[in-house]
């Protein structure tokens, strides 16, 4: 009898040990939404590790500005959970309703959480690159839906796809007497980024064009295209810069990003008017930037990224 109540104990320990550290965690209780202008803010920071386990999804930096009207918002996330946080999050600054979310770019990561947003203020105008909208209503939002679900696993129950419904214009919008400066590009990250410059504040939200110290994906992007989109960055002089993944911080993070994607471009180029492969190429590529060696994921991009810019280069060949 003793026996059997221990075993029934154990058994039942064990579940309710596994749903406690699940709640636990989705409380994202060192998440918190810190001020970096007058009226804006950065619900930072998502970790850099991408591992579920230790994100739960959250790993990029959704920010807002608080106006006069109500709350515009740069970036959701990558589910229903963590669009909860960021409603979350706003009210406990302000209590006025979200009425934008723009979304730099189509990236799972960026705009699988607006479901949670819309859900608590239907009224809230999405805007997004107008490329970004055609991908998403063809049939790619059933990617990101599989892609996350597959890496999130009970982290992504009840998210659902809410596709942005505006094209952004490339202007300045006025909301709320706040001027929030749109750029959009057709080729950089993706064929589908947008940068929301807070002129008020200084504030420049750059998507994954720019971000800290962190090499993502440009699998569907072009790199000449995301260093000229560093140029124009650079252009505005932001007094603050919001990267899409890594800390947010100051103009040299624009800086660095333009010095990678350049001696990058520039090493790639050298080889490749050689007559080198990429993979003949890449030892001699990855020494010249050994500045940017302990940039998270370099060791798993690099060579991707050599590849990529060696077809790129062909084709601009064709020109
Ligand atoms: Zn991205």
């Amino acid at each position: 009898m003793q026996r059997n109540t221990l075993i029934f104990c154990s058994t039942l320990a064990l579940p309710l040990y596994i749903y406690t550290q699940t709640v636990q965690a989705l409380e994202w209780p060192t998440v918190k939404a810190k001020q970096i202008g007058a009226h804006t803010y950065v619900i930072e920071h998502g970790p850099h590790d991408e591992d579920a386990k230790v994100s739960h999804g959250f790993h990029n930096n959704p920010g807002f500005v608080v106006t006069q009207d109500g709350v515009v918002v740069i970036d959701t996330g990558s589910s229903y959970e963590i669009g909860k946080m960021i409603v979350n999050r706003i009210k406990g600054v302000t209590d006025k309703p979200i009425s934008h979310i723009f979304t730099t770019h189509v990236h799972g990561d960026h705009w699988l959480a607006n479901q949670a947003l819309l859900e608590a203020f239907p009224q809230a105008q999405t805007i997004a690159h107008a490329n970004l909208i055609a991908l998403l209503n063809n049939g790619e939002d059933k990617f990101w839906l599989d892609t996350f679900s597959k890496r999130l696993g009970d982290d992504f129950a009840g998210t659902k796809a809410v596709i942005p419904t505006q094209a952004a214009e490339a202007k300045t919008y006025v909301i709320g007497g706040i001027n929030l400066q749109v750029l959009l590009f057709d080729k950089a990250h993706t064929v589908t980024d947008l940068m929301v410059h807070v002129v008020d504040d200084g504030v420049l939200f750059t998507g994954d064009i720019v971000n800290n110290e962190h090499c993502s994906f440009m699998g569907h992007g072009n790199f000449k295209g995301a260093l000229a989109a560093t140029e124009q960055a650079l252009a505005l002089k932001p007094k603050h810069v919001v990267v899409g993944h890594g800390h947010s911080g100051k103009i040299e993070l624009i800086q660095s990003f333009n010095a990678f994607y350049s001696t990058l471009r520039t090493e790639v180029g050298k080889y490749y008017e050689e007559g080198l492969a990429d993979y003949e190429m890449k030892p001699l590529v990855v020494a010249a930037m050994s500045q940017f060696k302990h940039w998270h994921n370099f060791d798993t991009q690099i060579g991707p990224y050599i590849s990529q810019i060696v077809l790129e280069l062909e084709q601009e060949a064709f020109q």
